[in-house]
């Protein structure tokens, strides 16, 4: 359930619904809009129902969110949700873009990527330093020594760090290196790790799992949510089809449909989506052209060389060109989105 309070309403109105609902167990989040307060109901419909908070002062009405999810939905927090990381908005019209090699390999290799990318424009740098890798057998990632490169490569650049964590033991350490902590796909379902995660105030990107469902994707959000953490990154980043001939299925249908369910930033992978180098910049411009709040894209100085994912990774040359392609449909689009224009376009 929602309580949604009248434009201008008091603080003293809202402390009392507050209050109230606290006071029956249930549990409270608030979310505090421009013109109007939204307070989200964590707790049986049947126990708000009882409650006499739509006769309260201050409040205009009392509303069931039809679905499971509540916090990341767009009933209880009608506007976008901005993520501050370093001196970028993750949510806002311009697209961030967060480009790095699949894993840290070297100090050498992540720091070299770095101020390619930064200069041909990235915002942030990702790599990753805990790998999960479909085979034991397979490199699994430098681990701290990998945090270490990264902050490293963040000192010479400005770009903040992306990487993943797959533990919660490791999580206070890694709270020290990162600026956003990546979930992946294997993860999406790993409730513990979400709970942790949530008990921080770090960015997550919140990757989509390998066969999960858009409810199920915005569930995993609501854990993250719920233990208190706001600042939540959705990155689709292609689902198992039938389809043998590329790695995933990039299912661009998500960033509409997201934005329409939820309030929360999509970003989207198109390396993981198609798993092809050649093609990753085609649905790079198509995720920007379908309204995506950016992209994160796997960059590496010679990707034949790369321990993990060379072959859907892009040079540093191909990425300039992604950065050019990408920024100018994402220039076209701005005045048709931008209020002043719509209905004028
Ligand atoms: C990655 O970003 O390198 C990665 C492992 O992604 P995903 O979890 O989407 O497979
Ligand atoms: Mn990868």
């Amino acid at each position: 359930m929602i309580v949604v309070m009248k434009e201008g309403a008091r603080r003293d109105d809202i402390d009392s619904v507050v209050q109230l609902l606290k006071s029956k167990g249930l549990g409270v989040h608030i979310s505090q809009g421009e013109e109007r307060t939204i307070v989200g109901v964590i707790g049986p419909k049947e126990r708000v129902r009882e409650l006499p908070v739509q006769a309260m002062a201050g409040v205009e009405k009392v509303v069931a969110v039809s679905n499971p999810f509540k916090l990341a939905s767009r009933a209880f927090h009608p506007q976008d949700t901005l993520i501050q990381v370093g001196e970028h908005v993750v949510g806002g019209s311009e697209p961030v873009i967060i480009a790095g090699p699949c894993s840290v390999e070297s100090r050498e290799q992540i720091v070299e990527t770095a101020e390619k990318v930064k200069a041909a424009g990235a915002n942030m740098l990702r790599g990753g330093a805990f790998k999960p890798r479909s085979s034991p057998y397979s490199f699994q990632g430098l681990g701290e020594t990998g945090l270490k490169y990264l902050a490293e490569a963040r000192e010479k650049t400005g770009l903040p760090v992306v990487t993943e964590i797959m533990e919660i033991d490791v999580l206070d350490m890694m709270l020290e290196y990162v600026d956003v902590l990546q979930i992946g796909a294997r993860n999406m379902q790993n409730y513990p790790l979400l709970k942790a995660v949530g008990k921080t105030q770090k960015p997550i990107l919140l990757k989509r799992g390998l066969s999960a469902t858009i409810e199920e994707w915005l569930m995993s959000a609501e854990y993250i949510l719920a233990e208190g953490n706001p600042n939540v990154i959705l990155c689709e980043r292609g689902i198992r089809t039938f389809e043998p001939y590329t790695r995933n299925t990039l299912d661009l249908n998500a960033v509409p449909v997201v934005q329409h369910l939820s309030h929360l930033p999509v970003v989207v992978d198109p390396s993981h989506g198609i798993g092809q180098w050649r093609h990753v910049t085609p649905m790079a411009r198509a995720a920007i052209a379908a309204g995506a709040n950016g992209l994160i894209v796997e960059v590496h100085p010679n990707p034949e060389e790369a321990l993990s994912d060379g072959e859907q990774s892009l040079t540093i040359e191909n990425f300039e060109n992604l950065v050019v392609e990408v920024r100018r449909i994402a220039k076209a689009m701005n005045p048709v989105t931008d209020p002043m224009y719509v209905g004028k376009a």
